[in-house]
Parts: C-alpha cells; sequence; structure tokens
C-alpha cells in the first residue's frame, strides 16, 4: 500500500476578532492535530456529525484555505511550504468535487466553458485540442456532446454533478477530495453517481477522500473510514472492522442510529446525550466525555492518544472496546 497523502498534526484553528470589549476572544480548533494517512488508489471515508470538521480539513489538506500549523507529505514532499507558484502547479494533481453542484457551476457558463476552464488556466491543448478532451471527459461522465453548449440550468442534479466530475478530472487530476459530493441528489441518482466515480476511480487511478456526513453512502464507497469528533480523528479502520466492530463509543453510536434494512435484525439503539458541544469551548480531557455513556473521571481529565490497535484499526479512547458503564 502506497502512501500518497499523510497529515502531521495538521491544525485549522480560527479566531475570533480582537476587540475593546473582546480581548481574548475565543478560538476554535476546526482541525486538531490531525495525522492521517491516504493510501494510493484508495477512498478514505471521513464521517462525523455537521461541523466536526470535516469539510475545513479536506480543504486545509488541499491548502484552499491556510493550516494553522503542521504538514501534508503528498508523494513525499512537504506541499504545506509550498509557495503559490508550487502549489499552482500542484493544483492540477488535486481536486475537489462539491455538494452543490449547482452552486459551484457559474450560471453563466456554457458546459464546454465550464469543463474547459481548467485546461486554458492551465494552457493546455490547442483550441481544437481541448475540445476533444472535453468531449472525451463529457463522454466518460456519461453527458452527450450535445450538450456542450448548454447551460448549468438546463440540467438535473445529477446531470449537473457530471459536470462538476468533468470539470474536477480534465486535469487529470490523483487527489480528489469529495465533499458531500452526492448529499444534494435524489437517491437513486445518487446510486448512479457514485458509480460513475467508482468507474472514474478505477480507469483513472484516482485517489479518494470522501466526505459525507451518512454512513451508509461511506460504507458503499470506501475503503477504510476515518470519523471525526469535534476536530479530532477519534476513529479509523478498514471499513469491515470500522462497521462491523467500532472500538470508540462515538462510532457505535453513530453506527447504531442507522436504521437497519432487515427488520428481523435487532439493534440496541445508543442514545447520544445533548448536542454537539460548542466548537469554541470543546470539553477537557476526551472531546466526547460529555456525551460519552462510559465516561470516567480519567476522561474528564485525560485526552486520549490515537492508538494503533492493530491492523491499522486506531482510536482515541482510554477504554477502547470496553462498552461497559463504570464505577
Ligand atoms: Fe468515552 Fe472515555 Fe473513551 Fe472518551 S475516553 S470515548 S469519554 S470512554
Ligand atoms: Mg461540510
Amino acid at each position: 500500500n502506497q502512501v500518497l497523502l499523510e497529515t502531521k498534526d495538521l491544525r485549522k484553528y480560527f479566531s475570533g476578532k480582537k476587540g475593546l470589549f473582546n480581548l481574548n476572544p475565543p478560538v476554535v480548533k476546526a482541525v486538531d492535530d490531525i495525522n492521517l494517512t491516504i493510501h494510493k488508489g484508495e477512498t478514505l471515508g471521513l464521517v462525523g456529525e455537521s461541523g466536526c470538521g470535516k469539510s475545513t480539513l479536506g480543504r486545509t489538506i488541499l491548502k484552499l484555505i491556510p493550516m494553522t500549523s503542521g504538514q501534508v507529505i503528498y508523494n513525499g514532499e512537504d506541499i504545506a511550504a509550498y509557495d503559490k507558484k508550487q502549489m499552482w502547479e500542484m493544483r492540477k494533481r488535486m481536486q475537489i468535487i462539491f455538494q452543490d453542484p449547482y452552486s459551484s457551476l457559474n450560471p453563466r457558463m456554457t458546459v464546454y466553458d465550464l469543463v474547459s476552464a481548467p485546461l486554458e488556466v492551465y494552457g493546455i491543448g490547442s483550441a481544437a485540442e481541448r475540445k476533444e478532451m472535453v468531449i472525451s471527459i463529457l463522454n466518460d461522465v456519461g453527458l452527450d456532446k450535445q450538450y456542450l453548449n448548454r447551460f448549468p440550468h438546463e440540467f438535473s442534479g445529477g446531470q449537473r454533478q457530471r459536470i462538476g466530475i468533468a470539470r474536477a478530472l480534465i486535469l487529470n487530476p490523483e487527489f480528489v477530495v469529495c465533499d458531500e459530493a452526492v448529499s444534494a441528489l435524489d437517491v437513486s441518482v445518487r446510486a448512479q453517481v457514485l458509480n460513475l466515480m467508482k468507474k472514474m476511480q478505477q480507469k483513472r487511478n484516482l485517489t479518494y477522500l470522501f466526505i459525507s456526513h451518512d454512513l451508509s453512502v461511506v460504507r458503499h464507497v470506501s475503503d477504510r473510514v476515518a470519523v471525526m469528533y469535534l476536530g479530532s480523528v477519534v476513529e479509523i479502520a478498514d471499513k469491515q472492522d470500522l462497521y462491523g466492530a467500532p472500538l470508540h463509543p462515538y462510532t457505535r453510536a453513530l453506527l447504531s442510529a442507522i436504521p437497519i434494512p432487515d427488520a428481523n435484525r435487532k439493534r440496541n439503539r445508543i442514545i447520544l446525550e445533548g448536542d454537539v458541544p460548542s466548537a469554541y469551548n470543546p470539553p477537557s480531557g476526551c472531546k466526547f466525555h460529555t456525551r460519552c455513556p462510559y465516561a470516567t473521571d480519567r476522561c474528564r481529565e485525560e485526552v486520549p492518544a490515537l492508538r494503533d490497535m492493530g491492523g491499522g484499526h486506531g482510536v482515541a479512547c482510554h477504554f477502547p472496546g470496553d462498552f461497559s458503564v463504570k464505577g
């Protein structure tokens, strides 16, 4: 398993503005010392409730927003240190697909303009060659060339996401962050777009970071899955291990909330108490302790490190896999 990308103690902190009455503005630790490894050709799923920092992590890895500190090692090089020009070159290899294709596509641009724009920006090909490339990738994503001169509003949500995918892939990237890429689509269309993404991955040996709040979708597409809570990765494992034998109480609670299609199977649903705490003032020790049914005094004081329990199954809990109420 060749490593494509690695984050080392990656941080993205947002701080409020300092003012006359606000000398110590609160800090949001949206991405809080994250260490992740992504292998070539795999899909790493990233799940967690909204506001946990998933999207911020994706954007920080791509340097679409500046990191606070840490490293992003891509193919052995720390791109955190890259300047604008180096990053501009790098951008060809790292792309992003957004949730809402409509808002990410300029409504006044035709399909041709939208999909060929990256080629123009990078000065790739003659006008005729660019047209060939656009027609070829539209064909790959299942759109006929008769659509070249149409505008985004003339398309369905699924077709718009196909345009978004074509645009993200036209420069032949290696790594693609998919941020809730199918979350806005109807269930029937969603499966088609997911299949397309899978097909493109195989054909082009793409590596995906697949961000979603939907655990069923992530299960469907991922090889490995990481679970985030308040800016931290609390568990990461092969899909089978994560879904079959989760070791972190938060993962277990998330999974217990998925409806089971088979009515003969039973599952004890774990109800999490309270809302996600404010990221402005995260709980001490284990950030999950305010909602964890198994929390002890130690959990309230000591931050659990992400430890490898074997086979690449990492978990950040003082009592991994021990789902008994203590004390
Ligand atoms: Fe729960 Fe403690 Fe584990 Fe945190 S460290 S998940 S509070 S048992
Ligand atoms: Mg998000």
